[in-house]
């Protein structure tokens, strides 16, 4: 195999492992938020229909601020893009020929000499220019925007499946057993920070560590504060 088309399959692979990176870290999040709540009310001493709603509104709210941010953040990405390339292609219809001399000199300082540079910008104009600038001068693999509304609905998703875990689980146990739930939850922490790391190439132990050291934390806090507000009764 030769380096080049390594190299291409490398990138592939690394693209393919970020979508599933992005996932795992969403469900983390869900997990993290949602059963630190849980865990609080359930200290309180609150009944099981109280769980219920603060489990579900923390599992909506968790998700549609998920969504939000990255909708937010997607859509500016995007906004940036496009008024880049409309940058772009007004200047290609106005100054061709110092456009050409703008992509020559890109290749020339890469190490291309002169007249090969000057070939190679023609032709690639030739072929598609704005795609040729997109790439060589504003750095962007694709002149098709980024798509916020998708990544809005994957991130609110990817939150979703992590937090109705501990939902799920704070509904069917008693509140004496609330160990059972921040244990299964620090276990499933643990395993998705792994699974993270792995997916980003890092070595499993330490991913593994950081994301459950981060979720008991988080129990402990609301479990303290739970202790210290709720009603008679509470564990
Ligand atoms: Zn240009």
């Amino acid at each position: 195999m030769s380096t080049l088309q390594q190299h291409i399959e490398e990138k592939h692979f690394s693209h393919r492992m970020n979508g599933l990176r992005a996932a795992v870290l969403g469900a983390n999040d869900g997990i993290i938020s949602v059963v630190s709540l849980l865990i609080g009310v359930m200290a309180s001493g609150a009944d099981k229909h109280t769980l219920m709603l603060v489990g579900l509104g923390a599992l909506i709210a968790g998700a549609l601020s998920m969504a939000a941010g990255e909708y937010v953040s997607v859509k500016s990405q995007a906004d940036t893009e496009q008024a880049d390339l409309a940058i772009e292609r007004a200047a290609l219809e106005e100054k061709w020929d110092e456009e050409v001399q703008e992509l020559a000199e890109i290749y020339q300082a890469r190490g291309v000499s002169k007249d090969t540079a000057l070939a190679v910008a023609r032709e690639l104009m030739a072929h598609d220019a704005l795609r040729a600038h997109a790439i060589n001068e504003l750095g962007l693999t694709d002149t098709h925007s980024p798509r916020p509304w998708q990544a809005a609905a994957f991130s609110a998703a990817a939150f979703m499946a992590g937090g109705i875990v501990p939902v799920l689980l704070a509904l069917g146990l008693p509140n004496e057993l609330l160990w059972v739930l921040a244990a299964s939850s620090l276990v499933l922490l643990f395993a998705l920070g792994a699974l993270a790391s792995w997916a980003g190439g890092a070595r499993l132990m330490p991913g593994g560590m950081r994301v459950m050291v981060w979720g008991a934390f988080a129990m402990l806090a609301t479990y303290l504060i739970g202790r210290a507000f709720g009603v008679e009764g509470g564990v």
